[in-house]
């Protein structure tokens, strides 16, 4: 056995199945493409679906890939086994029909145990085998030469994700040696069971049986190899170290880990852990943030979310107390450049979403220990016990880990119900459990599409009408001859002008017609060997296979799809130039009317940044540049510098658009020959559709057009009901705006005069008490200072008088009170206010003209200003 680095092992394993004959596929993002059933690519055969379900036919049907994976199923297994990951790469061979399970055997035991390869000391090897599959028994028995009692039976070894393909599998396993058994229970030390010492590295799946939508299996027609190979475990055994975290794929990482923490990877067992997870879930993060996921509430963007703060957690245990997970997409671009360079190239976006998020949790972490408090309340109040709900809730939504929740109950005195947080983690388990059977499932292999071969031209690049043999006709999943009057069918002809929805763009619609026949395309969409099938209805006479039909795209419809394509070409380029180079296409609709387009962004566009681009795109469109269409070798169109589409998959032979060195795509779809076909453009509507993805949606030409005419109606009816004309409609609206302000001032005036005028009304109050003038009231002031000045309009209207005011706000007395210098010798305004104060249980005290104070009684109020009577009697 050689010392292999991971990225030897994964050149090694390519080398080897291509010098077999198989074809290489790019590694796919993980973000899967057309497929809604799963949120992330978990395997080498997902995102090869298209070829195992017969939607496509592949060139060769010996494939072999590197497919990066992510798992979130073994979240909790990460940091606490050697061998799991949410981020991994799994290293597969595949066969579509072509070779099945004798091959596929004898690949892998060749590829792990033969010299020049891997060379694994072949009796360290296991493999487990279905108890029903005697060919694979026999394969490995009599075919590979291993003894019986390295070929173990287990029951679970059949690969079902319900309808679709299925089949038995056989998985390879390394034996490591005694030292890795620890304190593994004996009923589990066995290649399948739950232990680090025999460690599964490869998993062989024969897919020979269609699981059907009424449960039953029938064999496929084609059967299929599917294998998955883990390039972290492989590592761990060829650089002979303990576990994957060991290999070189992740010691820079955690280099950098002891770098930032200051303490030592390998020290302490827990703190191990820590290293483990952190390290794992940026390898998760980065490249997920590469491949177009952002951090959310929901989907996708959660687990990235929740990947972020479990491992903001765990570097609690590091005593790491800042945002620091995004300085560790340094090392993970570093180690992993060569194979994936776009998590270098995308570094400085990701890191900027990972820091952004990182703050964003320790700030939401603060919250957690404010909704512990209440949780702590709540239990205290009851029992004593945390419910298993609430810790839940705690770990769930606030990113509290179980054991920071029983640490802190424990210093409060209080227990946690364990039981029923796990119950509650086993439930999520299994509704993500069955989430994921549900999605996985692969549509059932479509015969009838498959089985067409013969050639479909496109010509819809020049021309848009055509005579041309109608080859197929397929009504309800069957081929037939002929089709009536009234019949849906789909269509396969010699040659088309309709092009197929791809790329964005949408389907042509038009007629099919001949002296038989006439029928409506509604849709178009491409079969598995790529001909354009046409969805019509016939809505008169027959159709006949074998005849020649006239084939008219409808021109006008057809014409207003490509200025809005070229017009999205524009916009892409302009908004990269206006916002920066991370903006990315991540999906768009060219219709007749509109297009739309979504790309990634973190904030909303100011009006200005919209403004801007639309300027940019209008300009482009005045200057009329030509657009050149070429097909090139993909080597060549890489380097013009055409913009590959996120997570598109491209042929060896490229289709280029290219707008005079603007901006140069690789397109399928079709263009206008120069941009002032565009007319004009101009943007509708700038909104969020997720974390991190903005969407535009604009129009051009005519539907262009008609907008600014909507906008002129809309201002000629303004000045219309303003009178005025529609340049002076500004001025008009500011001289009204400030007519409206003067308005304002002048209620607020009248207002206080009212007000002045209750205060003239008060002054009847007055009351003589032995010829000494006395007002005391209660009155509706908002706070002391309004009480006050209240008192300053009364004085002025009865100077002569003493005067009591009571207030009462928010269960609070306000009271004040004045008294004439002329009377101060004989009444002190300060001892009054003691008087009335006391009364609402307050204080109070002033000058002797003046005094002011308050109380919590508002109760008491009225005896308050009573008090005030009573003291100028008895003071008499
Ligand atoms: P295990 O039982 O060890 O979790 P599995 O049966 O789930 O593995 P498969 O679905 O058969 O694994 O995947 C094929 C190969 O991919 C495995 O043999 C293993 O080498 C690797 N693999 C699977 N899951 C992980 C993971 N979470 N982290 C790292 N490698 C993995
Ligand atoms: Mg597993």
């Amino acid at each position: 056995m050689k010392r292999l680095t991971g990225n030897e092992i994964r050149e090694l394993f390519i080398k080897y199945f291509n010098e077999h004959g198989h074809m290489v596929e790019p590694s796919a993002p993980l973000v899967p493409i057309d497929d809604d059933s799963l949120l992330w690519i978990n395997s080498g055969v997902a995102t090869l679906k298209k070829y195992f379900d017969g939607r496509v036919i592949p060139e060769n049907p010996k494939i072999v890939n590197a497919q990066k994976a992510i798992r979130t199923n073994d979240i909790e297994n990460v940091g606490f086994t050697a061998r799991h990951h949410t981020f991994f790469e799994m290293l597969g061979n595949f066969s579509i029909g072509d070779y099945f399970k004798k091959d596929a055997v004898k690949y892998a035991w060749d590829f792990l145990t033969n010299d020049d390869w891997i060379g694994f000391d072949a009796d360290l090897l296991y493999v487990t085998v279905h108890p029903e599959d005697e060919d694979a028994y026999e394969l490995w028995r009599n075919e590979i030469g291993l003894s019986p009692e390295r070929i173990i039976r287990i029951e679970g070894n059949f690969w079902d994700i319900g309808e679709g393909p299925s089949g038995p599998n056989s998985e390879i396993f390394y034996d490591r040696g005694p030292e890795f058994e620890f304190d593994t229970p004996a009923e589990e030390m066995y290649p399948g069971g739950e232990n680090e010492r025999y460690l599964e590295i490869w998993n062989l799946v024969f897919s020979e049986f269609n699981h059907n939508k009424d449960g039953t299996y029938t064999p496929l027609p084609n059967k299929n190899i599917d294998t998955g190979m883990g390039l972290e475990r492989m590592a761990s055994i060829t650089q002979e170290v303990p576990t994957n975290f060991d290999t070189d794929l992740f010691t820079p990482i955690l280099a950098r880990i002891e770098e930032i923490s200051g303490y030592k990877y390998g020290e302490d067992e827990n703190k191990d852990v820590a290293f483990k997870v952190i390290s794992d879930h940026i390898r998760t993060v980065s490249f997920a943030v590469a491949d177009g996921a952002l951090p959310s509430n929901e989907g996708r963007g959660y687990v990235l979310r929740r990947l972020i703060r479990r491992a903001v957690r765990f570097s609690k245990e590091l005593n790491i107390a800042r945002a620091f997970m995004y300085e560790l997409a340094d090392p993970v671009a570093d180690v992993m450049h060569g194979f994936y360079p776009n998590v270098s190239e995308r570094k400085a976006f990701i890191k900027e979403v990972i820091r952004k998020e990182e703050e964003r949790f320790l700030a939401t972490l603060d919250e957690g220990i404010q909704i512990y408090d209440q949780v702590k309340q709540k239990a205290a109040k009851d029992d004593g016990i945390i419910s298993g709900s609430d810790a839940f809730r705690l770990y769930d939504t606030y990113g509290f880990p179980y054991e920071l929740t029983k640490e802190y109950a424990e210093n409060d005195g209080l227990e946690v119900d364990e039981a029923g947080f796990r119950n509650e983690m086993q439930a999520q388990r299994e509704r993500a459990r069955n989430a994921r059977k549900s999605g996985d499932s692969m549509q059932v292999q479509s015969e009838t599409l498959a089985e067409i071969t013969e050639e479909s031209t496109f010509t819809g690049y020049q021309s848009l009408n055509e005579e041309a043999r109608l080859l197929h006709i397929i009504k309800e999943d069957n081929s037939v001859a002929q089709a009536e009057q009234g019949a849906q069918v789909e269509l396969i002809f010699d040659h088309t002008p309709f092009y197929a929805t791809s790329g964005g763009q949408v389907a042509d619609k038009g007629y099919i017609r001949s002296s038989n026949a006439s029928l409506a395309v509604q849709s178009v969409y491409k079969a598995p060997n790529g001909q354009n099938v046409h969805v019509a209805t016939v809505e008169s006479g027959t159709v006949t296979a074998g005849d020649t039909y006239s084939l008219e795209v409808l021109e006008e419809s057809r014409n207003f799809i490509t200025k809005n394509h070229t017009a999205t070409h524009l916009l892409h380029q302009a908004l990269k130039d206006v916002l920066g180079d991370h903006v990315n296409q991540a999906g768009s609709l060219v219709e007749k009317e509109r297009l739309r387009f979504d790309f990634s962004h973190l904030e909303g566009l100011t009006d200005e940044e919209i403004a801007k681009v639309e300027t940019i795109v209008n300009e482009k469109v005045y200057s009329n540049m030509r657009v050149e269409i070429a097909e090139m070798p993909i080597s060549e169109a890489k380097e013009k510098g055409a913009m590959a589409l996120f997570g598109e998959k491209y042929g060896d032979i490229v289709r280029v658009v290219d707008i005079d060195q603007y901006s140069v795509e690789l397109c399928g779809g079709i263009h206008v020959g120069s941009t002032g076909e565009i007319g004009l453009f101009k943007i509708v509507s700038e909104t969020g559709i997720g974390a991190g993805v903005r969407r535009i949606e604009a129009v051009t030409s005519r539907y262009a057009v008609n907008l600014f005419k909507e906008k002129e109606a809309a201002l000629q009816s303004i000045a219309g009901r303003l009178k005025v004309k529609e340049n002076q409609v500004d001025r008009r609206v500011d001289a009204l705006l400030s007519e409206k302000k003067d308005l304002e001032q002048q209620i607020r005036k009248l207002k206080e005069s009212g007000q002045a005028d209750k205060l003239a009304d008060m002054t009847n109050e007055v009351k003589d008490i032995s010829g000494i003038k006395v007002l005391s009231k209660e009155v509706p002031a908002n706070d002391a200072k309004e009480l006050r000045e209240m008192m300053d309009s009364l004085k002025s209207r009865a100077q002569d008088t003493i005067i009591a005011l009571g207030a009462v706000n928010d269960g609070k007395v306000s009271l004040v009170v004045t008294v004439p210098s002329a009377l101060t010798d004989r009444f002190k305004a300060g001892e009054i206010m003691k008087g009335m104060a006391s009364t609402v249980e307050g204080k109070g005290g002033g000058r002797p003209d003046m005094a002011q104070g308050g109380g919590t009684a508002p109760e008491n109020i009225t005896n308050a200003l009573q008090f005030v009577e009573d003291y100028v009697k008895s003071s008499q």
